[in-house]
């Protein structure tokens, strides 16, 4: 596996590379890898020639700087993680890098409704950081695929709008969430939970098979309300527990019975902030 820190580099190589036809794959990532990640690797792996994976701690989409401080950094495993998972190239710049004082980029991205609901409303600027480096990336990268997870429902559909706002070619493959046997989703998270809160973690799992299983056409509100009182009775602090149009994120409060839905949960446990969500139909 070659490692990268320079953008300069990392196009000079895949420049070469290009030039014999190669589809490239690019992985994305914060590091603290686990299998999910590792999913992502192996789709990767199975549809294109190279796989690109980033490791940066984009602080621009910490709303919290809090948060961007207690995140997880475990470079050593990650690297070995990812050889054993057969990844072509990484690439580890610094913030200078990513961001240096001059920028021919966009200073703000127009996400319009994405925005303003759920992860949008509860982490301000949020979606416009991960917008931020997501632009740069896929323009250093120039994948023809980029590997995201549906574990991060709302961001893959913002990186989906800002591929249509930029024009960048590169295709956008969702992966499935890739979940522990008790059905927590995986997340680099999970790794600041207690023995206890990682136990009562998989609440949220249930709250959405839950919901699934109790799905019916017309009014949806009670079933919300009993998905977040749930877990509230967890200990839970919710953030929100949604039922949403899964094209377009518009929430809803009676379905249809046709319409694909999906549900979103985001609560935390002792300040460990976790999100998930599942399709409410197929
Ligand atoms: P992160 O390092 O948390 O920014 O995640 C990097 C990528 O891995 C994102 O596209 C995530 O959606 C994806 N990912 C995170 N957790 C999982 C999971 N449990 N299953 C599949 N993909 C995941």
């Amino acid at each position: 596996m070659l490692i990268f820190h320079h953008i300069k580099d990392l196009r000079q190589f895949l420049l070469n590379k290009r030039s014999v036809h190669s589809q490239i794959g690019f992985v994305p990532t914060m590091g603290a890898l686990h299998q999910g990640h590792l999913s992502l690797i192996e789709q990767s792996r199975m549809q294109t020639d190279l796989t690109v994976c980033s490791i940066f701690v984009n602080p621009a989409q910490f709303n919290d700087p809090k948060d961007f401080e207690k995140y997880p950094v475990t470079l050593d495993r990650d690297i070995q993680l990812l050889l054993s998972a057969g990844t072509d190239v990484l690439f580890l710049p610094d913030v200078q890098e990513m961001y240096p004082a001059e920028s021919d980029y966009p200073s703000s991205y127009e996400l319009g409704y994405t925005e303003t609901v759920l992860e949008g409303a509860y982490r301000p600027g949020h979606f416009q950081g991960v917008c931020k480096v997501m632009h740069r990336l896929l323009k250093i990268v120039e994948a023809d695929i980029v590997f995201m997870g549906q574990k991060d429902f709302q961001q893959c559909m913002v990186v989906q709008q800002l591929l249509s706002l930029t024009g960048i070619k590169t295709k956008l493959n969702i992966v499935p969430t890739l979940r522990e046997t008790d059905g927590l989703a995986m997340s680099s998270r999970n790794m600041r939970l207690g023995d206890q809160d990682r136990q009562t973690a998989v609440s949220i799992y249930e709250a959405l098979m839950q919901m699934k299983s109790q799905l019916q056409a017309g009014d949806v509100v009670q079933l919300k309300k009993a998905a977040s009182d749930f877990l509230t009775a967890k200990g839970f602090k919710v953030d929100y527990a949604e039922l949403a149009n899964a094209h377009t994120l518009k929430l809803i409060d009676t379905w249809n019975g046709k319409d694909s839905i999906v549900a979103l949960i985001a609560a935390s446990l002792n300040d460990v902030r976790l999100i998930d969500n599942m399709m409410m139909t197929s």
